[in-house]
């Protein structure tokens, strides 16, 4: 991709800015970014409902889905332009289980009632979604997953238990695999299934992680009645659209515009802290290693930018995702930790436990998101499937080992 900004680049660029500044000011973003208040559900605040807002109106919610469903014509090197300062400014994002991830099966594979009903409300973000593929006997194996539908007359009657399902404690509705057939290959006989999370028959129990978050969970599906017009696509073909869909999750965790964000936050932060007359950036040792995270992380930028540029497109990411999930987790967790490392004795409580009514942390006010934001991503190299896994995908998809 050309990355060279044209005078038409740089207008766009002014644009996308000045909205940003309207929509998501200084304050509303510092707010946030030193706020302990961990996004553990997606109830919105109204700072976070007038951006979403805005964006559909200005029609910007969704810049990559086709243009008939509320994408964007813009060029490979405006969406670039597009990420790049809405990650600089750390405005929220929508919820990637329905515009990342659901979307792009609903518009390839979905019917027309499918599409009419759910895309509009995901752009707006008014259809909270969960993901229910792993269970407790299949994570890694997904394909050994157990959860049955079985059909009768035109519904399907769902039992099994779904785990570590993100946010199904506030999901409106989950997209689900299930197994409607027991093939000769696991791969076949799975299909994927539309669940109204109000359906009785579902129970949502938490699960606690590092950290003491809640934002897993364990769904008990008992005798769940699904209308069959809430399958996508062919029945016993889940596992296709599951796949696709997980090629947009892992590109999405690489989180490639965030980690720049926090690597650049990271190095305020060392300048910031006094150490023997100077600051922590004089520390050649601690310099070398932040230089070393930002070239690793600049190279898997090129790689991004090469994957985007094949979905800009009309393609999909292939299996380079699986790299970019393994490289984009693996920098992401050493920012956090060296993060850690530069707040010192500040970073070691958990700050809410050291906090005294409404004061705020001793030292550096970023500090309080930051060790819960670093004790959860420990699991990044774990959900959308684990990085060993992701280097298995390499060696066959990629190596042709
Ligand atoms: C915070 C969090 C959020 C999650 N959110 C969701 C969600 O919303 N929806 C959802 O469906 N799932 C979700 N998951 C589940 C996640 O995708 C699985 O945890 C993951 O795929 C690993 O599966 P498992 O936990 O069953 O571990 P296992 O499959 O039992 O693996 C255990 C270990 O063995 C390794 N291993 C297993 N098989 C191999 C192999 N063949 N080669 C090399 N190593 C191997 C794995 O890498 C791992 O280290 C989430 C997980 C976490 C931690």
């Amino acid at each position: 991709m050309d990355l060279a900004l044209t005078d038409a680049d740089l207008a766009f660029q002014a644009e996308v800015r000045e909205f940003i500044n309207t929509y998501w000011p200084e304050d509303v973003r510092r707010a946030r970014a030193t706020s302990s208040r961990f996004e553990e559900s997606r109830g919105h605040s109204p700072e976070v409902r007038r951006w979403i807002d805005a964006l559909n109106e200005r029609g910007w919610a969704v810049p990559n889905w086709p243009q008939e469903w509320g994408g964007t014509d813009w060029n490979p090197t405006q969406k670039y332009i597009w990420d790049k300062e809405t990650a600089k400014a750390e405005c929220p994002q929508l919820s990637a289980f329905g515009a990342r991830m659901l979307a792009p099966v609903l518009y390839t594979w979905g019917t027309d009632a499918q599409k009419n009903e759910f895309l509009p409300k995901i752009r707006e973000e008014r259809m909270i979604w969960c993901q229910g593929y792993s269970e407790p006997g299949a994570g890694s194996d997904l394909a050994g997953l157990a959860t049955r539908a079985v059909r009768e007359g035109d519904e399907y009657v769902v039992n099994g238990t779904k785990l570590w399902t993100s946010g199904a404690h506030v999901a409106d509705w989950m997209f689900c695999l299930v197994r409607t057939e027991s093939g000769a290959k696991k791969q076949e006989g799975i299909s994927f299934l539309l669940i109204d999370m109000k359906t009785p028959g579902i129970t949502v129990n938490p699960v606690y992680i590092l950290g003491g978050i809640h934002s897993v969970n364990e769904v008990e599906l008992k005798d769940v009645r699904v209308p069959v017009e809430n399958l996508v696509g062919e029945e016993n073909k889940g596992w296709t659209y599951a796949k696709g869909l997980l090629t947009h999750e892992r590109t999405g965790i690489a989180g490639v515009a965030r980690s720049e964000v926090q690597l650049a936050r990271l190095k305020r932060i060392a300048q910031e802290t006094g150490m023997d007359g100077g600051s922590l950036w004089d520390d050649p040792a601690f310099r070398t290693r932040v230089t070393e995270l930002e070239v690793d992380l600049e190279a898997l930028s090129v790689t991004e930018l090469r994957v985007l540029a094949q979905v800009a497109q009309g393609g999909a990411p292939g299996p380079e995702s699986s790299i970019l999930k393994i490289r984009g987790t693996e920098i992401g967790q050493a920012i956090a930790m060296m993060t850690i490392e530069a707040f010192g004795y500040y970073g070691m409580p958990y700050p809410e436990q050291t906090l005294i009514d409404n004061e705020g942390p001793i030292g550096n006010p970023y500090v309080m998101p930051t060790m819960k934001g670093m004790l959860y991503g420990r699991a990044s190299s774990i959900f959308g499937g684990s990085n060993e896994i992701q280097k298995n995908i390499i060696s066959k998809a990629v190596l042709g080992l």
